[in-house]
């Protein structure tokens, strides 16, 4: 019987899965699916690795009211619809590793402890990835769990990447830049040396363009700089997240506005992006076709403050090579990819308008002196590479190999039980 990695990556409503066959050294990912509405109507539908569906039907209550009735009932239909192979590891996305955590990890309950000290650095992601895990650890105690964050990949960067200008022992205390979407870039980065070779070595920016959207500096596919930081509101904006904002603001609004720090948080996080500004979707392609000004305006300061991002992020890379696009938006529209490479020209980036269109790889002219690439993410991959790997060691017996990467703080925040 061979051997299966089931990924997992809970939100608040919805928890996304994927089941990845391991054959001899290959991945081969079997099933893609979503169980959404959890608690309220929730759905389950799961399709194969050609898209096809398999499945989409409503679950009762019993079967779909939290996430352990989901992985109850998720693990009830794997065994039956999983023939000839047996999920042996589970590999989840968990937003937050705080400083410490520089690599993926196995899971257990002083881990699980642990993570739940970053809740409040991300408080809309952390407790829905744990959740899972928790329940698991619970029902199939004996089922070996990965956490894989998405900070990791950022634990490379230099000190003053990471740093406020607060007063020194904020930084010490975890009052840090982390960075997020670090399962992404890692995926991209390990993609460089096939698609890009050219520049896999060099200094590239990826732009992340999801519904969440970060902005992260590589050299030599080391993390150097991000546009997200402590939280995952900082940097560019997003579908509903507002991206940079003086913190003055929240001062503002919460003195002269008399909002409280939860309306101020669901204004920041739900109400603010491309809605906020648009009053009409957090979507990109609905805001594409519509003609609202405020759809306009929307498209218009989103692609301003990417270009104005690659710029900072070259600055920190002291000179560019390449800049890759992915994710949704960045993965899927020409025509946002276009307008940030035309107000890039300045950097020597000069866009193949045909090649853009049908999607690149390559999306720069032959003569371009920093290069542009189209290059589809792959978390859910990075996550089950992870979890293999993890599971190899266990089997070989060798420690893991938490803090692989030198880390900026030690995990001060865990030291001096700040509570974070
Ligand atoms: P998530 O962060 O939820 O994983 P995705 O990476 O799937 O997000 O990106 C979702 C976003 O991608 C959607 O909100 C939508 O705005 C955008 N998107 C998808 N396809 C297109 C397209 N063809 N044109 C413009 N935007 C698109």
């Amino acid at each position: 019987m061979a051997d299966a990695i089931l990924v997992v990556n809970a939100g608040s409503s919805s928890l996304k899965f994927q089941v990845f066959e391991l054959e001899a050294d290959a991945l081969t990912v079997r099933f893609r699916g979503l169980i959404d509405g959890m608690g309220t109507r929730p759905n389950f539908a799961v399709k194969d690795a050609a898209g096809a569906s398999v499945v989409d039907r409503p679950l009762s209550a019993a079967e779909g009211g939290d996430p352990a009735s989901c992985l109850a009932f998720l693990g009830a239909w794997l065994r039956e619809a999983v023939t000839g192979s047996e999920v042996v590891g589970v590999g989840h996305r968990v937003v937050h590793g705080g400083a410490r955590y520089s690599a993926p990890v196995r899971v257990d309950a002083q881990l699980l402890a642990e993570l739940e000290k970053f809740v409040p650095l991300a408080p809309l992601h952390q407790p829905h990835n744990l959740a899972p895990i928790r329940a698991l650890m619970a029902s199939r105690p004996e089922l070996p769990q990965v956490a894989c964050f998405d900070t990791a990949f950022h634990r490379t960067q230099p000190i003053e990447a990471a740093l406020f200008a607060l007063p020194r022992h904020y930084y010490d205390e975890g009052v840090l830049r982390y960075g997020f979407h670090g399962l992404s870039y890692e995926y991209i980065a390990a993609q460089l040396p096939r698609v890009a070779p050219e520049i896999a070595a060099g200094r590239v920016v990826v732009a992340h363009l999801g519904s969440g959207v970060s902005m992260c500096a590589l050299e030599r596919g080391r993390s150097v700089c991000s546009t997200m930081g402590f939280t995952a509101l900082d940097g560019c904006p997003m579908g509903t997240r507002c991206g940079e904002l003086d913190p003055g603001v929240v001062i503002y609004l919460g003195r002269e506005r008399g909002m409280s720090f939860d309306a101020i948080e669901a204004l920041l996080y739900k109400k603010s992006g491309l809605l906020g500004i648009s009053g009409v979707s957090n979507d990109m392609r609905d805001l594409l076709a519509s003609d609202a000004p405020g759809a306009r305006l929307a498209v218009d300061f989103f692609v301003y403050r990417i270009a104005c991002e690659l710029g900072s992020l070259a600055a920190a890379l002291g000179g560019i090579d390449g800049i890759v696009f992915t994710a949704g938006v960045g993965e899927n529209s020409a025509l946002i990819r276009a307008r940030i490479c035309e107000r890039s020209a300045w950097l020597g980036l000069a866009l193949d308008t045909d090649a853009n269109t049908s999607g690149g790889p390559r999306i720069s002219r032959a003569g371009s002196r920093v290069s542009a690439w189209v290059i589809p993410t792959n978390e859910e991959l990075m996550i089950a590479r992870h979890t293999r790997e993890l599971l190899a060691q266990a089997a070989a017996g060798k420690p893991q190999r938490e803090s692989a990467r030198a880390a900026p703080v030690q995990d001060a925040s865990i030291r001096h039980g700040y509570g974070l």
